[in-house]
């Protein structure tokens, strides 16, 4: 077929057919016949016309019903769809019409230059519709090649990781002795260096899965904080610090996921603490137009407000000294989006900070 857009014209009656293609044709478009729906819909999924124009009353199939199969099946659901009445629709025929699929009507006798008008407009939508979805499809391709490639890469850096550091720590215990002071100082950084290099890969590996499951399920926040307390039951000692929270509610969503993102939130909440205050962090949760806004809450160090966005964004760290990678705001941006929320934060340094996340939830009012 030539690359000029083809319409599929549809009408059981001979000379309208003849009289609509007659106009379609002069106007330099591909035109198809069809005189029954049956016939249409074997056209359509063969010729994969961008436009149909179908008569509402055909003999065999009504014209609601093979605008609906069209708009359901993969192959024709992208053709836009006019309809052709002989007589105004009655408003609920108008709905039925919608709802069906159908993009505009129009009723008979047809007006030569408006079936023009109407066929460029709807060609118009149809080729805006149809970049949109070329590209969209084309993010979801090269999102997904990129989380594998990160998947692949961190996962393929533990390896000559872990050589390095069996290596060096054979190195310090058969040799140490003869490296003298600085020598073992040499191979202190190395260990450094790979543990840091190891937690970077970590977070990377699971930065990359967020997002890859999407089934959502209830998950009591509660158990998950208790989860998240236990896991960082090393850090909370050490820290001598409090943890406490007000009622926390079901969600829908991933539960590892969630679980990430809170720790990610509180294991900050007690890293970023001020040197003689111990920390102190609270977990709410509240109702907010269809989803539940929590908010973690601490006692530490702050930050300038002005640096809000950066945070969250992956490597972006402003306390150089304190041990970390600069992904686990990243990866808690990602799982918030990932459940159709949004995080932010806002802070006071010196004071604490606040760090607020929404998860969406249709039965929230
Ligand atoms: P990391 O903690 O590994 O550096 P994050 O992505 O978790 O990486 O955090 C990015 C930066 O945001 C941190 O380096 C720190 O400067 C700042 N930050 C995060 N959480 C807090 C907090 N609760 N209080 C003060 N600063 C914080």
């Amino acid at each position: 077929m030539s690359d000029k857009p083809a319409i599929l014209v549809v009408d059981d009656h001979e000379p309208a057919l003849y009289a609509r293609s007659r106009v379609l044709e002069r106007e330099g478009y591909t035109v198809l016949k069809a005189t029954s729906g049956a016939d249409t819909l074997v056209m359509a999924e063969r010729f994969r016309p961008d436009l149909i124009i179908l008569d509402v009353h055909l003999p065999d199939i009504n014209g609601f019903e093979i605008c609906r199969r069209l708009k359901q099946n993969p192959a024709t659901s992208s053709a836009a769809v006019l309809h052709v009445t002989a007589s105004a629709l009655s408003s609920e025929s108008h709905v039925r019409a919608l709802e069906a699929g159908t993009d505009t009507y129009l009723v008979e006798p047809l007006d030569a230059g408006v079936l023009v008008a109407t066929v460029q407009s709807l060609l118009r939508m149809q080729a805006a519709e149809m970049s949109l979805r070329k590209a969209n499809s084309e993010l979801q391709r090269s999102n997904q090649e990129l989380q594998e490639f990160a998947y692949i890469a961190s996962h393929d850096l533990k390896e000559p990781l872990r050589t390095v550091r069996a290596y060096s720590q054979l190195l310090a215990r058969r040799f140490g002795a003869q490296l003298g002071e600085e020598g073992n100082e040499y191979i202190a950084f190395i260990t450094n260096a790979t543990s840091h290099m190891s937690n970077l890969i970590e977070d990377l590996l699971v930065y990359s899965k967020v997002g890859s499951e999407r089934q959502r399920v209830p998950v009591p926040m509660e158990g998950v904080l208790s989860r998240v307390i236990s896991n960082l039951q090393q850090a909370i000692e050490a820290n001598g610090a409090a943890i406490t929270h007000g009622p926390l509610p079901t969600v829908q969503g991933a539960p590892d996921q969630l679980e990430q993102l809170l720790q990610n939130l509180l294991d900050n909440a007690i890293k970023y603490r001020r040197p003689d205050v111990a920390p102190a962090v609270h977990v709410t949760a509240d109702a907010d137009d269809r989803a539940w806004r929590f908010c973690v809450g601490d006692n530490g160090i702050g930050f300038d407000e002005q640096y809000t966005d950066q945070i969250f964004r992956m490597f972006k760290r402003l306390n150089g000294g304190t041990a970390g990678t600069g992904i686990g705001l990243a990866i808690a941006r990602k799982v918030v989006e990932a459940h159709g929320g949004r995080i932010w934060a806002s802070s006071q340094p010196g004071e604490g900070s606040t760090f607020f996340f929404t998860i969406a939830d249709e039965a929230v009012e």
